[in-house]
């Protein structure tokens, strides 16, 4: 279902990209502390800084105003923001009134509570980040996760009709040995799987060069022992599909290292205290926060004008061996992964 009336003003950058969607980091919160995502010792934000829902509403009004389609809610984990699900009811209510999409991107933690609700308030697909399917790994990587809330989880959210595609942090000689078995759960369970190459963003656990692992070369790997059919399915984002014919599902391949995106880039990322990042790599920012609270409606649209003029051309990760520190120092549960 797409928008019946065409946005007056549409949200388009000097580049003459269209920004249609919205990732609304909604907490940098989490139970888990991924090694790839977190520090063991987080500080995290006071509760007085981060937006109210009846802010986050507003400011996703303004750019569904503005013409964007598509919201996900992020994090940290959305699951575990308080009342959460009455974010997700009044934003799900605006789905056929200028959105199309209502989406969550999990750990699938507290999924197995809130999946009905997810489903009643409009949602109809989830991402859920699983690295891996050996419960003793999982906790390592997790390092406070439990394997069996989160396929307890996935459970419910399939019963409930909910789609789901499962997102793999692939890491050398952590869990690149699970690729093809993670593959086969996935496409068995009617899921998809998209791997993701790790990004040097934040100080976290793991040493992020020798776990590297390009998916590039691990797609060639793939197509020799699995006929792949590239598939033209482009979401504007880093993603690209192909069909496994032997096992029937679809495979994503998310390369923000070995592969730039920034072209066809659609989205913009909501922290959750307000500040609008125009680019995952870069530190571009608006802070719709103060806008908002200073001049109301009208200063929150010459915000996004404001937005559109700065948004970056792309990003440049680079891993660099001589450079060990992080290429960004925000944290992805601060921009919202
Ligand atoms: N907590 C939720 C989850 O894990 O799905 C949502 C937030 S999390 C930051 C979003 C996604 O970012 C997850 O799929 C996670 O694996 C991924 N991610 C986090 N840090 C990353 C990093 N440094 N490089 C690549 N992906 C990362
Ligand atoms: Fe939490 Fe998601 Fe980051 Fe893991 S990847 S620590 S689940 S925010």
């Amino acid at each position: 279902m797409t928008t019946a009336t065409p946005p007056v003003r549409p949200l388009v950058d000097r580049y003459g990209r269209h920004v249609s969607y919205l990732r609304i980091s909604v907490t940098d919160r989490c139970d888990f502390r991924c090694v790839y995502c977190m520090a063991e010792d987080m500080t995290f934000l006071p509760k007085k800084d981060v937006l109210r829902f009846e802010e986050i509403e507003a400011i996703a009004g303004a750019f569904i105003a503005r013409g964007t389609t598509r919201i996900r809610l992020t994090g940290g984990e959305p699951l575990v923001r308080r009342d959460i699900m009455d974010l997700v009811a009044t934003l799900g209510a605006k789905i056929g009134h200028g959105l199309d999409e209502l989406t969550l991107t999990t750990n699938g933690s507290q999924l197995r509570r809130h999946a009905q609700g997810l489903a009643e308030a409009g949602v109809r697909r989830l991402n859920v980040s699983l690295d891996t399917l050996d419960a003793a790994r999982f906790a390592a990587i997790t390092r406070r996760g439990r394997l069996d809330d989160v396929l307890a989880g996935i459970d419910a959210a399939q019963a409930a009709g909910l789609a789901i595609k499962i997102n793999m942090v692939a890491m050398r000689g952590v869990n690149d040995d699970e690729i093809e078995s993670m593959m086969a759960w996935a496409h068995g369970r009617d899921m998809g799987l998209t791997l993701i190459e790790g990004m040097p963003l934040g100080e976290v656990g793991i040493d992020r060069v020798d776990s590297y692992l390009p998916l590039r070369e691990l797609h060639d790997t793939l197509a020799r022992r699995y006929t792949l059919t590239k598939l033209d399915k482009r979401t504007g984002g880093p993603a690209r599909y192909v069909h496994v014919a032997e096992t029937g599902g679809v495979l994503g391949f998310i390369t923000p290292m070995s592969h730039n995106f920034c072209e066809s880039c659609n989205r913009v990322r909501l922290t959750a205290t307000g500040q609008l990042f125009l680019c995952l790599g870069q530190d571009d920012q608006v802070n719709l926060r103060d806008a908002l609270r200073e001049g109301g409606p009208v200063a929150l649209d010459a915000a996004l004008d404001q937005a559109m003029l700065i948004k970056p051309k792309g990003h440049d990760f680079v891993i660099d061996r001589t450079r060990p520190e992080p290429a960004l120092g925000r944290h992805m549960s601060v921009t919202g992964g």
